[in-house]
């Protein structure tokens, strides 16, 4: 055995590095969060050959002054903390004053830094962590720090790098997540000389995911908010239509700290279930805050995975905010706030005092002229007179007893059409003072007819046109339907049983699941050699499909020793298809008014497969096409 002794201090440093700088991707990281500690509203990275040869970070936080300079740079010099308490109080952040030291102790560092207000800043230039001299230097308000050759006297270390454009995909996302966790400041990437991203800093979440994620996906997304106990959600998601297909686009932080999380990914992915079309994944930005003993401080901060105290507090706050945001897109009212007639708004009171302006009195007997013919509340018993005469359309005079005693006497100019719903709404008003508020039931859209058997025509009262899929509309009905009620499918009995042969693996699937297919309303029994005899089917599908449908549902089940969790959805979905109305055949006028009705109300959106049960056309989108707008 060699003599015990101590590492030469450049040797401690180098291993040290080791822990903090393992990629270009670290040393990033590190000096953005550093600016960031400095108090920066804006932040340059720049790179070229993925951040190896050259990596330059500019902020204009409060500097460094210059005689602080090389201390800086010095192992476990910080300005962050003094004692041994404070480390206890940002334990979770992991090594402290050691980043500076250990990035120049593997590369060739410049920096340049001058304190808010000062005359004139200074630079330092470091060589595998040995200092040269400071000297005074013109630069901007900020610090910038220039890292070259990175891993030049560490060959071990350089060999571990992948290509340039893996390393550099791996600064992009530490620049996109700070971005998105930072949306107060404007961060910037340039590479190899290209902008390839810049957030405006103008603290809308919105704002950075545009600029860090791009337009397309940015333009398809959903805002969330909500909570659930102490666990608060923001942020946004994927409309339903706009589906990925990986799950790439899902970016997670939970308190400010980007994360990866399975329970997180997979709160997500559930509250999509059945909006989705299949293979797509949603995308996401969210934020996550809980208090921090709600999170376990033991994970390791350089790296994404983190612990939660209640996984169920965590996945129920998410779960229930994201759904709630798909439930409440796309209803018509959401997508065209309608026009408020001054009654739908307001109070009784309010309603009262606006409509019932007295013009003239006389005591004991009263007398209002009243156009249209809203007189107060209390001379309702007036107002059945009101209307017959109002719908014979002459102007009148009704002289009617009122509550104190009194009587009143109405002029009455016959209402318009408009004015008629007033009048509507003054019958059904309570006889007594009722802080309500009225409200009235949204216009029905007036059904324009049927078009390729396929799609029904609707236009609706902000002068937009619909088109609603009639076999998508039905068949999201059918499966909400089927889903919502646990009793067994009403059967048929066949007069003479089916015959159904069917691969031999998905004969046995049938014959393992004979309670499940009841549930659904087939009773088969085994015919021998891959047949299956079948006795019953469901009664809403029609005999000549039951065949297709048992088959389906066979290959369902198989897939099913797969995923058991998923297949019962499946099957449903299967049987919402099979029973809906189909494009193509007559349906009656009856049938397709209320489909429309269930569009109408918001109730359905996307049918089971995820593609869309309505279409919207506004009445500008039309001019457009026709160069009117
Ligand atoms: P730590 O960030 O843990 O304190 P570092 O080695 O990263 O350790 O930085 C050492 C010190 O250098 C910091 O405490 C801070 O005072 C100063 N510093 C580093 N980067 C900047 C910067 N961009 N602007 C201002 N001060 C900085
Ligand atoms: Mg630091």
């Amino acid at each position: 055995m060699p003599r015990i002794q101590c590492l030469p201090g450049h040797v401690a440093d180098l291993i040290a590095a080791g822990e903090v700088v393992e990629r270009p991707a670290s040393v990033v990281k590190e000096l953005l969060e550093n600016a960031m500690d400095a108090g920066a509203t804006a932040i340059v990275v720049e790179l070229e050959r993925g951040g190896l040869t050259y990596l330059r970070i500019t902020d204009n936080g409060c500097g460094i002054a210059p005689d602080e300079l090389p201390t800086a740079f010095l192992r476990h010099a910080t300005s962050k903390l003094r004692t041994a308490e404070d480390l206890a109080a940002i334990g979770t952040l992991g090594f402290r004053g050691e980043a500076l030291a250990a990035i120049s102790a593997v590369s060739r560092v410049d920096i340049f830094s001058r304190q808010k207000g000062a005359d004139a800043g200074a630079m330092l230039h470091l060589e595998g962590g040995v200092p040269g001299e400071v000297t005074e230097a013109g630069c901007p308000e900020g610090t910038t720090i220039c890292v070259r050759d990175l891993f030049y006297n560490t060959p071990a270390r350089m060999k571990f790098m992948k290509k340039d454009s893996a390393e550099a995909a791996a600064v992009g996302g530490i620049v996109q997540h700070l971005a998105l966790s930072h949306p107060d400041i404007s961060f910037k990437l340039i590479r190899d000389g290209a902008e390839v991203l810049h957030t405006p800093g103008d603290g809308k979440l919105l704002s950075a995911i545009y600029a860090a994620m791009g337009r397309d996906f940015a333009m398809g997304l959903l805002p969330i908010d909500g909570s659930g106990g102490e666990v608060r959600v923001q942020g946004f998601v994927t409309k339903p239509l706009n589906g990925h297909g990986t799950r790439g686009r899902q970016v997670f932080f939970v308190n400010g700290r980007f994360v990866k999380s399975q329970l997180l990914q997979a709160a997500l992915e559930e509250a999509y279930r059945n909006r989705l079309l299949k293979g797509k994944f949603p995308g996401c930005v969210v934020h996550i805050t809980l208090p921090a003993d709600m999170v376990d401080v033991n994970v390791h901060p350089a790296k994404t995975v983190v612990k939660f105290v209640s996984d169920k507090a965590v996945f129920d706050a998410f779960y229930y905010t994201v759904r709630d945001a798909l439930d409440g897109e796309n209803k018509p009212e959401a997508l065209a706030p309608r026009q408020e007639s001054f009654y739908q708004s307001m109070t009784v009171q309010e309603y009262r005092e606006k409509a019932a302006a007295p013009v003239e009195t006389k005591k004991p007997l009263g007398s209002y002229t009243a156009r249209p013919a809203v007189p107060s509340v209390s001379a309702k018993p007036a107002v059945p007179a009101v209307h017959d005469v109002a719908e014979k359309g002459k102007p009148f005079t009704a002289t009617v007893p009122a509550r104190d005693g009194c009587e009143v006497t109405y002029h009455i100019t016959p209402p318009s059409v408009q004015e008629k719903k007033v009048v509507q709404a003054a019958v059904e008003l309570p006889v007594e003072p009722v802080q309500q508020k009225l409200e009235e039931k949204a216009a029905p859209w007036r059904m324009v007819g049927e078009v390729l058997r396929t799609y029904i025509v609707c236009e609706d009262e902000e002068e937009n046109l619909w088109l609603i899929d009639k076999h998508a509309a039905h068949e999201r009905i059918r499966f909400d339907a089927l889903k919502a009620d646990p009793q067994p499918l009403m059967a048929q009995t066949l007069l003479a049983p089916l015959t159904v042969t069917l691969a031999p693996e998905e004969s046995a699937a049938v014959l393992e699941n004979l309670d499940m297919l009841r549930r659904f309303g087939f009773a088969c029994e085994d015919f021998g050699d891959g047949t299956v005899l079948v006795r019953e089917v469901p009664s809403d599908i029609r005999t000549g499909d039951a065949a297709s449908t048992l088959e389906e549902l066979a290959q369902k089940l198989l897939l099913g020793r797969i995923d058991p969790e998923g297949v019962r959805d499946e099957l449903f979905h299967t049987m919402a298809c099979k029973s809906a109305i189909k494009a193509g055949m007559v349906t009656d006028k009856a049938e397709l008014a209320a489909l429309v009705e269930k569009v109408q109300s918001g109730e359905i959106k996307y049918c089971p497969h995820g593609r869309p049960v309505a279409v919207k056309l506004t009445k500008y989108e039309i001019e457009k096409m026709f160069k009117r707008a």
